[in-house]
């Protein structure tokens, strides 16, 4: 057992500390998880919707208080934290009203007399979750996961304890069955213990490549299934017949909401040569105005990075940057973990800031000449979790779809996630979707019918 005190990024002040579970608290955990798993694979949709509903009043009527958690453990400004909670209210919403409809059996035809599929609940699922949505990351698992008959345990990210525990909260306070749910306070070394025991049945794990790859080669040995949303490093690309205004909105949104902290971040801008100085200097005055400040104002949009670490991992992607030739036109310093919003041009794909995830305020910009050019700027990342277009063609924006190399392409939009579409990312991004159909059908035994 340790303790792992949860820190304030705005202030650096202590707020909890946490004594994490011991492998015997770990086990004990996963045992009774297990025995619930028996009872509630067997529980009706009607029973698990009801349930699933209540959750979603309980996030809608307590929104403050679990706004609050989220905001004082990671600093995501206060309005940005309430909209996660009615966003996770939205997703409860979905899944107990589609759960259902997404896992009907199907009938198939065949030779047989009657051959169909079922989709069955697995079991036990792990999910280990990051700190930057700590919410909406865990709600987007576990409502498909329990809709479907799956029991959920939790390893959260160790500076977001204080969520993990409220998180379990609102399935009490919802009433479902004791051990539906479960929060363990555990650090990442005690991860591969938790996936080796042979109640859990799957992992998703959302967060970096290397954890990623640390807890599905671990998985894989284990022969579980996985899956993984990892980072990003989205294109938004502006045509030269796009709407200027519009554009430079969503991509002020797409780079800075969550202050810079979202693996579908528009970190890339791409503008076409002829349009790019006009609208550098437009996006560059509606940037001035975010306000940045203490996280708990109603006003923050800016608000600090989860972690010094990463403020300073970012510092020095741009540092390195700009030693290659980047230039920042704003922003570009760092006090502790607030970092300003920043802009840097003249970037090309040998930079640190276009070929690494850049995980904060930091919006990279490159010229492009042709369509050509833009596709291919796209495409040159290791990372493929989606694309912004944005121009008034979009008959033709359509026709260059098949051309990126991305789990989701939006045009005129940022690339933002949604209960009722599928989302996850290819390459280096991570494989398996969440939400939508799709989502709910990841952890489910696909089993084959047939009778003659
Ligand atoms: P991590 O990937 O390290 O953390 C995410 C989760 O994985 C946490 O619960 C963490 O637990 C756990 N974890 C970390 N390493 C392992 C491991 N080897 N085995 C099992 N579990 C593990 O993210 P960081 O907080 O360190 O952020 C680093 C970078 O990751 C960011 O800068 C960003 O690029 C990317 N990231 C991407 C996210 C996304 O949404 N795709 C979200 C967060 C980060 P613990 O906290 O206890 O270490």
């Amino acid at each position: 057992m340790a303790t792992i005190k949860s820190i304030n990024p705005y202030n650096g002040k202590a707020l909890k500390s946490y004594t994490t579970h011991s492998e015997k608290d770990v086990v004990d955990a996963l045992e009774k998880a297990e025995e619930r798993f028996q009872k509630w694979k067997n529980v009706s949709f009607e029973k698990r919707k009801h349930l699933m509903l209540k959750a979603a009043e309980e996030l809608k009527k307590n929104k403050k208080e679990y706004a609050e958690t989220m905001t004082l453990e990671m600093g995501k400004p206060i309005k940005q934290a309430i909209a996660e909670v009615e966003k996770c209210a939205w997703v409860c919403e979905y899944y107990a009203e589609h759960a259902e409809i997404h896992l009907a059996s199907e009938k198939i035809n065949t030779d047989a007399d009657k051959s169909y599929i079922n989709y069955e609940p697995l079991g036990v699922i792990l999910a280990i979750m990051p700190w930057n949505y700590p919410f909406w990351q865990v709600f987007r698992f576990a409502a498909p996961a329990l809709m479907a008959g799956n029991i959920a345990v939790l390893k959260h990210a160790s500076n977001v304890f204080g969520s993990a525990m409220m998180i379990q909260k609102v399935f009490e306070r919802a009433g479902f069955p004791k051990h539906c749910f479960t929060t363990l306070l555990v650090g990442s070394d005690a991860v591969k213990s938790i996936i080796e025991h042979p109640v859990v049945k799957a992992v998703t794990l959302t967060g970096s490549g290397p954890a990623g790859a640390s807890v599905a080669s671990i998985a894989g040995k284990n022969i579980k299934k996985t899956v993984l949303e990892l980072g990003g490093s989205n294109a938004l690309i502006v045509f030269k017949d796009a709407d200027i205004e519009k554009t430079i909105e969503t991509c002020v949104q797409a780079r800075f909401q969550n202050t810079g902290q979202s693996c579908i971040a528009g970190k890339r801008l791409l503008v076409d040569v002829s349009i790019a100085e006009i609208f550098l200097e437009k996006l560059t005055a509606k940037v001035k105005t975010l306000k940045s400040g203490n996280p708990m104002d109603d006003e923050t949009f800016i608000g600090v990075m989860a972690k010094e670490n990463l403020s300073e991992e970012l510092e020095e992607q741009l540092q390195n940057s700009v030693i290659s030739g980047a230039e920042i036109i704003l922003g570009g310093n760092r006090k502790s973990t607030y970092f300003e919003p920043t802009i840097v041009k003249n970037v090309s794909p040998k930079m640190e800031i276009f070929k690494e995830e850049t995980f904060g305020p930091v919006l990279s910009v490159t010229t492009f000449k042709t369509e050509k050019e833009a596709v291919e700027f796209s495409n040159n990342s290791k990372f493929g979790l989606g694309v912004s277009l944005f121009s008034k063609d979009i008959k033709r924006m359509e026709e260059l779809i098949p051309q990126f190399e991305e789990g989701a392409v939006f045009i005129n939009e940022l690339v933002k996630s949604d209960p009722r579409l599928p989302f996850g990312g290819i390459k280096t991004s991570g494989y398996g979707r969440e939400l939508s159909k799709e989502g709910i059908r990841e952890f489910v035994n696909v089993k084959t019918v047939y009778i003659k």
